[in-house]
């Protein structure tokens, strides 16, 4: 999104370079800075916007987009044993960028 100050934003418009793994019209791909898991990506709609809540009837077109295509994603990326997904909301789950993204961790057995 053109003037936005959202680093997420700036990584999808090249602004902040990043590692991608997929991109489509609508969703980046891209490695996350500090992995919590072997493998973990961040899947982020193309427009910004900051919560679940906030989703227009575009957002929630985009996020299922976004759900169909990372079993692919995931599966291409070594995460074809399995992953989770996490969408953290909010204060309380501790999200740092205000820029809605869909955690997928993998590439070895996950704990708690
Ligand atoms: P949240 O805590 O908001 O759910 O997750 C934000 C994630 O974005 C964190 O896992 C953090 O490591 C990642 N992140 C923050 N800044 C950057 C960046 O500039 N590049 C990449 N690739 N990941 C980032
Ligand atoms: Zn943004």
């Amino acid at each position: 999104m053109l003037n936005c100050n959202c680093i997420f934003c700036k990584i999808i418009g090249g602004e902040i370079p990043s590692a991608k793994v997929y991109e489509d019209d609508l969703m980046l791909v891209f490695k996350d800075i500090e992995p919590k898991a072997k493998v973990h990506l961040l899947a982020v709609p193309k427009t910004h916007f900051a919560l679940l809540s906030q989703a227009d009837a575009e957002g929630k077109e985009m996020l299922w987009h976004i759900l169909e295509k990372i079993p692919g994603v995931a599966s291409q990326n070594g995460c074809g044993n399995g992953y989770r997904l996490v969408i953290n909301q909010g204060e309380d789950a501790g999200q740092t960028v205000h820029h809605l993204h869909v955690h997928i961790l993998g590439g070895e057995t996950l704990g708690w």
